[in-house]
């Protein structure tokens, strides 16, 4: 077992740190904050960089660098700012890897390279406005006729939503009910009949596009099929990995809170002396170190053990139910230690916190993951509607 960065990830880590230091990444977080406006113009640096779908297939022009790899620079973008991170997170444990591992040599070909440049995004659209944590009762339904399908529904809360090229729709083919029914389709922008609500209002994330995804009789290829009614565990099981990324973005903000607080506490004086010198603030402080390195742990464990391929879901599904909430009670420890300033706008920690707050939701709520945890734990499967 070797706990060790390799050179090239130490490398990584370092041009990331240096990127961000030169081109005052916390200045713009702020800005994202403020604005609500994505940072867009990070994406063509991103690509010649190398950072954008740096784990996807070298055949169509990916890096094809292991998950964990991505995990890393993702968890130093997100020391910033989630949204700093978020074309990295797209671009490589995104929807776009269901496609790189299940789809047809023309999806691949259609989509991987332009994700790679920067000109293509995936989004993954499975939650709908009456199916969340219960995906598999969604009523997006998908009806053959002729070389194509034709499309209906709505789907919520989408990441990317109105920005992104290409959307990972799952929805239900024909009447088969429950998971077995379930199946993924690629949709464009641009077909006819697909639109896109308002703008989601988060209390975090701000600047992330994120709005409903409304179908009305699109006609979609049959080409567009990635993944056929049946296979929905290859859906679910792809969404692993997105699960990492999800968790990645957990160590980079609470990481990003521990810094400013540990900063603020050695600068800060209270009593005529700085209050790291008061044991309480000491206390604080390395409770925030201990929760984050153990998270550390749990999510490089599962995106080392996934290699170039699939997670183990018990393995990830750990990961992520901690890191959710280690990084809520890290972000809210930095507030405390900040004090008053903690809950201004003038430091980044109530922004990290609004952040931060988002994860445990976002990916499969954390009482979700327990449920898979739990069926683990006991060697069997706990139906929720029995
Ligand atoms: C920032 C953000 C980004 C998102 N991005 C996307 C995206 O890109 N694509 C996408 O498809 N979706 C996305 N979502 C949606 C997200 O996946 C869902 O919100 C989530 O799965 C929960 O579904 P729900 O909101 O319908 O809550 P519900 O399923 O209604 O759950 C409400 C509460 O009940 C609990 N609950 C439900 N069933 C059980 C049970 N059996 N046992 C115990 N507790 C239970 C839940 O844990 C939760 O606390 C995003 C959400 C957020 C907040």
């Amino acid at each position: 077992m070797d706990f060790n960065l390799t050179d090239e990830q130490r490398m990584l880590v370092e041009t990331l740190r240096t990127m961000g230091e030169r081109e005052n990444f916390r200045k713009l977080a702020q800005e994202i904050d403020a604005t609500a406006e994505f940072p867009f113009h990070l994406i063509p640096k991103y690509a010649e960089m190398g950072l954008l779908g740096m784990t996807l297939s070298t055949a169509y022009g990916g890096g094809g660098r292991p998950g964990i790899d991505a995990v890393i620079a993702i968890e130093e973008l997100a020391k910033y700012s989630p949204m700093i991170a978020a074309p990295v997170f797209e671009s490589n444990v995104g929807p776009v890897r269901v496609i790189d591992m299940f789809g047809t040599e023309e999806q691949r070909q259609t989509v991987i390279p332009g994700v790679c440049k920067g000109n293509l995004s995936v989004s993954v659209g499975m939650t709908e406005p009456e199916a969340g944590s219960d995906l598999t009762s969604l009523t997006t339904h998908a009806v053959e006729d002729g070389d194509g399908y034709v499309l209906n529904g709505r789907k919520s809360f989408i990441t990317g939503g109105g920005h992104a090229s290409h959307y990972m729709v799952y929805t239900r083919f024909g009447e088969t009910k429950g998971y077995k029914g379930i199946g993924g389709l690629l949709v464009e922008k641009g077909m006819p009949g697909f639109s896109f609500g308002k703008q989601e209002e988060f209390m975090g994330l701000r600047g992330m596009p994120s709005c409903d995804l409304v179908f009305e009789d699109v006609k979609v290829p049959k080409k567009n099929l990635v993944v056929k009614p049946g296979e929905f565990t290859k859906l679910m099981t792809t969404f692993d990995i997105e699960r990492c990324g999800n968790s990645a973005m957990c160590l980079g903000v609470a990481g990003g809170a521990l810094e400013v607080a540990r900063t603020y506490a050695m600068e800060r004086h209270a009593f005529g002396r700085p209050i790291s010198e008061f044991q309480a603030i000491q206390f604080m402080i390395v409770d925030m170190a201990m929760r984050l390195e153990a998270a550390r742990l749990l999510v490089y464990r599962a995106a080392a053990g996934a290699g170039q391929g699939l997670p183990s879901i018990y393995d990830a599904s750990l990961a992520k139910c901690y890191a959710n909430e280690m990084v809520i009670e890290v972000t809210n420890t930095a507030m405390q230690v900040l004090g008053g300033y903690g809950y201004s706008k003038e430091f980044p920690v109530e922004r990290m916190l609004r952040d931060g707050r988002a994860w445990c939701v976002a990916g499969g709520t954390v009482q979700m993951l327990r449920i898979t945890l739990a069926s683990f734990l006991f060697g069997r499967r706990f139906d929720q509607r029995k």
